[in-house]
């Protein structure tokens, strides 16, 4: 057809040497065809000749008279490459043959895996060595010449290539061409269409079940269907493209198959779900071969390059993943394995073919149809996956197996007892579970009665007779029974009876739970809810359960008395912050272990709490014996306890509270017990301190002494009572010291130890205390009116919480200034347990107060935690020693008291010592150094009006003086 349209230069020259410069190539022998050739490869035959410019000199084969002609060719464009391909034809048969020369533009076999040929025109024209050019015929994937050969012709042709490669040339008779066409068409529709309908299929899949491995597999069917739309030139029908376009949608064909298995394979597996890192790798891989479908348009062979290597890295990737995910029994994976197989052998197949190592007519069509075989199967595999699971999901199954399903799911076993002919089964066998061989437990219900624990055998009879009997109702039961082991498991079991057409029950039907752990850890529970952990001593629960009981013995018996002992450990806070918790425990246990060697069988410890102990003294009813063993507590408790070679030495509080003929209930006399523990622990702990009503003061009715308190200095409720300070040398009176009462109209009088504590807990104690120094201050000047001068002074008792007060100071000095009192005789007592909550002001108060010449006194001293150090930081003239240092007076330990005395006078403190008990005492202190006394034994406090009768009678000659 093209024959004409372009010049053609022929110069037919009788010798070969004749044109000089350019050498001739040589034609090879000719190609001879006869009639029954119907389809002729070329491609071994024909030379190529590469880069041999636009003109093109070729020496023919020779014909059959023997003479080589020199044929010059020329380029149809002067920018031809100068490619050629030179082959020669020979009719040897006695007729006329028609041929066509066919070049296909792609062969998938030897294309290469890198910069692969992805084919586009082959032959531009078609020059015979006599004749006009070649007709070129219409096809869209191969270049077509029909050649028409005379008998006994010799023929040599000279092809214009446009590609220096010739994959291949073949010399068909046209009718066979035809039908070889034909034949493929037929193939390559089928196998387009199932490419089209499996695509289609999986996409709908898709859109109804909504997995995300349908789409994945719909988009590789997909990628299948243009893959081979274009290798079966099926684009070209669609629309139209040139040859050099086709180059680009194969590329992208290509990349998009494999992208896609990455997505297919990806997806599959959910590798998104375990391995995060290979969810990110995919990405970026996926994201690369999208990246490809650009490269594809400016370099399509870089493309299809990498895409085919990507294929068959993620044809081995997916092997190996496959084969790891099947080994952990993954059975997506498992039931991967045959596609991935014939991926395998695809991806075999298609290497040699790239390769050339396979290189026919049908491989090429038969791969594309492979591919359309992986697709049919990956379709299979995921509707398998789709569908199976998806049955449950839909709720196509039964209520039946959902309720079977429900009970494999929960692990019971079901209990199936047939009334009628006394048949138990079980399913599963309960017999593996309790070690028994199988089918031990199944038969009659008889045969459970020897294995069950004698404790519940009578129970269980007992309860599937009542069930029999009344015909209704539900079965649920617990008992133990023996395993093979010698252990028993709790077993519940759990059933309906199943009623007959007579009204009978014909069956039993229920579960059976293995509840021994939950039994187990209520049991403990128990343990735990009664003892504590720790010692193993009762709990308070259990605690005042005891003595609920003894209460209710001790109302009917009057032998029992008992006596109930709330002990506290002082400072345990400390030591456990100090010494670790682990420390804390070991001596808590310590003194368990002590305090029960105290005890006899009818008395009860317990641990009430952290650091407190209760206990029920039962055996002692003499309440004399039971301060002696109070004191005997408070002894053991403190023997030093080694630890980690040091000396600790604890001390307790301890409260008791005896059961005196009321009727009380225990939380009532444990609670009065512990009212009367923290007395002692606030009177500085390491002491006993048995109940008084007062100290139910609290909550409420302590709010109650507040109000009342507040409003008893208006009523005149208060009133000072004066106890004489004695000169020991002499029996002189030298002071007395003023003790605040409280007539309460109700509750009668009021110890101060009672209420000065609420008052230091409010705002109250400020105006009480300077309540007290006006009284006094008051009283002496009214006495002096009345006697004259008198040598002697007062002492005030002043709480440590009105030094932190800043009006204290400043109230001192008005009083004083109102009652024209000398401050010489007025004395300040002080104790020292609140004073060193802030040293530096009661310092700087207690100087101010001395420099107005007013005495100071620190009160109590031998009690809490008494410190030399007070007496030298603080500007004391004067210590009042404490009853419990003064009884010690001839004991061993009088050494103390001595060296206390003889320090304070050597400091030049003026001594008192209270609560002086017998003469001796007296005389024993005098000769120590201490010159003052205090106590009952020389006078108690009395009003105010009795000590002025009493200085009258001392001093009687003062007021004429
Ligand atoms: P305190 O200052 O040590 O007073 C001495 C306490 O010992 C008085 O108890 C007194 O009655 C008592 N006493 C005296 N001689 C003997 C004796 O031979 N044997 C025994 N066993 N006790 C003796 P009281 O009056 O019950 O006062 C108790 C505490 O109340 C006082 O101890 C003092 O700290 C405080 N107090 C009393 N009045 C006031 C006050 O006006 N203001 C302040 N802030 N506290 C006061
Ligand atoms: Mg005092
Ligand atoms: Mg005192």
């Amino acid at each position: 057809m093209a024959g004409l349209r372009w010049v053609m230069m022929l110069m037919i020259t009788l010798a070969a040497g004749l044109l000089g410069q350019v050498p001739a190539a040589l034609s090879s022998e000719p190609v001879k065809i006869s009639r029954d050739d119907t389809a002729l490869d070329l491609t071994a035959m024909t030379d190529i000749h590469t880069n041999q410019g636009e003109a093109f000199q070729v020496s023919t084969a020779a014909g059959a008279d023997g003479i080589r002609r020199r044929i010059e060719v020329r380029a149809s464009s002067p920018d031809h490459n100068g490619d050629w391909a030179v082959f020669s034809l020979a009719n040897v048969s006695e007729e006329q043959l028609e041929r066509v020369i066919v070049a296909p533009h792609f062969r998938l076999a030897g294309s290469k895996i890198f910069w692969p040929d992805l084919g586009s025109q082959r032959i531009i024209a078609i020059t015979p060595s006599e004749g006009f050019a070649l007709d070129r015929e219409q096809s869209p994937d191969a270049d077509v010449f029909r050649i028409t050969l005379n008998p006994g012709s010799v023929i040599t042709f000279v092809a214009e290539l446009s590609t220096p490669t010739l994959p291949q040339l073949y010399l068909w008779e046209p009718a066979a061409y035809k039908d070889t066409v034909n034949a493929f068409t037929l193939y390559r529709g089928i196998v387009l269409g199932i490419a089209g309908l499996l695509a289609v299929f999986l996409t709908i899949l898709f859109v109804v079940k909504g997995t995300s491995m349908l789409p994945a597999a719909a988009a590789l069917a997909w990628a299948v269907l243009a893959y081979i739309c274009v290798d079966f030139g099926f684009l070209d029908k669609l629309i139209s493209i040139t040859a050099s376009d086709q180059r680009i949608w194969r590329a992208g064909a290509e990349v998009a198959l494999a992208s896609s298995l990455v997505i297919f394979l990806f997806t599959y597996l959910n590798l998104n779900r375990w391995h995060v890192h290979l969810g990110y790798a995919t990405l970026a891989w996926v994201l690369g071969l999208g990246l490809l479908f650009g490269v594809a348009i400016y370099d399509p062979s870089i493309a299809s390059g990498i895409a085919r290597l990507s294929f068959a890295l993620t044809a081995t990737c997916g092997i190996l993943l496959i084969f790891y995910l099947g080994l952990s029994r993954y059975d997506r994976a498992i039931l991967l394995v045959p596609t991935w197989a014939l991926i395998l052998v695809w991806l075999f197949g298609g290497w040699l073919t790239v390769t050339g190592q396979l290189d026919n007519d049908i491989i090429q069509p038969a791969l594309g149809g492979g591919l359309v075989l992986i697709v049919l199967l990956i379709g299979f595999t995921v509707m398998q996956h789709a569908f199976a699971g998806g049955a449950y999901q839909q709720g196509l199954f039964s209520d039946l197996e959902r309720q079977s399903l429900a009970l494999t799911g929960s692990g019971d076993t079901v209990w199936d007892w047939d009334v009628a002919r006394d048949r138990v089964v079980t399913t599963p066998d309960l017999s593996g579970k309790l070690g028994l061989s199988a089918g031990t437990m199944h038969g009659p219900v008889r045969n459970w009665l020897p294995r069950l624990h004698p404790d519940d055998r009578d129970r269980f009879k007992a309860t599937l007779d009542v069930l029999l009997e009344h015909r209704r109702g539900r079965l649920s039961h617990e008992f133990r029974i023996r395993a093979e082991d010698g252990h028993f498991h709790w077993l519940q079991i759990r059933a309906r009876p199943v009623l007959g057409s007579n009204g009978e029950i014909i069956r039993c039907v229920g579960t059976i739970v293995d509840i021994t752990e939950q039994k187990n850890s209520v049991e403990r529970l128990l343990q735990d809810a009664m003892h504590d952990n720790l010692t193993g001593l009762p709990n308070r629960q259990v605690f005042l359960d005891r003595l609920q009981s003894v209460l209710t013995l001790a109302s009917t018996n009057p032998n029992v008395r008992p006596t109930v002992l709330a002990i506290d450990i002082d400072r345990y806070k400390q030591v456990n912050d100090a010494l670790g918790i682990a420390a804390g425990d070991n001596i808590l246990i310590a003194l368990t272990r002590r305090l029960r060697r105290l005890l006899r069988p009818q008395d009860t410890l317990a641990r009430l709490s952290g650091d407190q102990f209760g206990l029920i003294l039962v055996s002692e009813p003499d309440p004399a014996k039971v301060a002696d063993f109070a004191d005997a507590v408070s002894q053991a408790i403190m023997v030093p306890i080694n630890f980690a070679n040091r000396e600790i030495i604890l001390t307790a509080s301890i409260g008791l509270a005896s059961w005196v003929d009321r009727q009380e209930n225990s939380t009532e006399l444990l609670s009065d017990a512990e009212l009367a523990m923290y007395r002692a622990k606030r009177g500085g702990g390491n002491r006993v301190e048995p109940f008084r009503p007062i100290f139910r003061t609290s909550g409420t009715d302590r709010l109650q002494i507040e109000t009342d308190l507040r409003r008893a200095i208006d009523r005149k409720e208060l009133s000072l009572a004066y106890q004489p300070i004695i000169r020991l040398d002499n029996g002189e009176i030298a002071g007395f010291e003023a003790l605040m009462r409280w007539e309460h109209p109700r509750r009668g009088s009021i110890p101060p130890s009672d209420f000065i504590p609420i008052a230091e807990a409010s705002d109250l104690i400020g105006p009480l205390g300077l309540f007290a120094l006006e009284r006094a201050a008051a009283d002496l000047i009214d006495w002096q009116r009345q006697t004259g001068a008198l040598p002697i002074f007062l002492s005030v008792n002043l709480s440590s919480a009105q030094l932190l007060n800043n009006n204290l100071y400043n109230d001192v000095r008005a009083l004083l200034a109102k009652s024209e009192c000398d401050p010489g005789q007025l004395k300040l007592e002080l104790t020292e347990s609140l004073m060193m909550e802030n040293p530096e002001q009661a310092r700087l108060v207690l100087t101010k107060l001395k420099e107005i010449g007013l005495g100071l006194a620190l009160d109590d001293f031998g009690t809490g935690y008494s410190s030399l150090a007070y007496l030298t930081q603080f500007p004391f003239d004067t210590i009042k020693l404490d009853k419990a240092l003064v009884k010690d007076v001839q004991d061993r330990r009088a050494v103390l008291l001595r060296s206390v005395i003889s320090m304070a006078r050597s400091l030049e403190m003026d001594v008192v010592a209270e609560g002086i008990e017998t003469d001796e005492d007296a005389a024993e202190l005098a000769k120590m150094g201490c010159q003052f006394g205090q106590s009952f034994l020389f006078g108690p406090p009395t009003t105010g009006e009795a000590t002025l009768r009493l200085l009258k009678e001392r001093f009687p000659l003062t007021k004429r003086a």
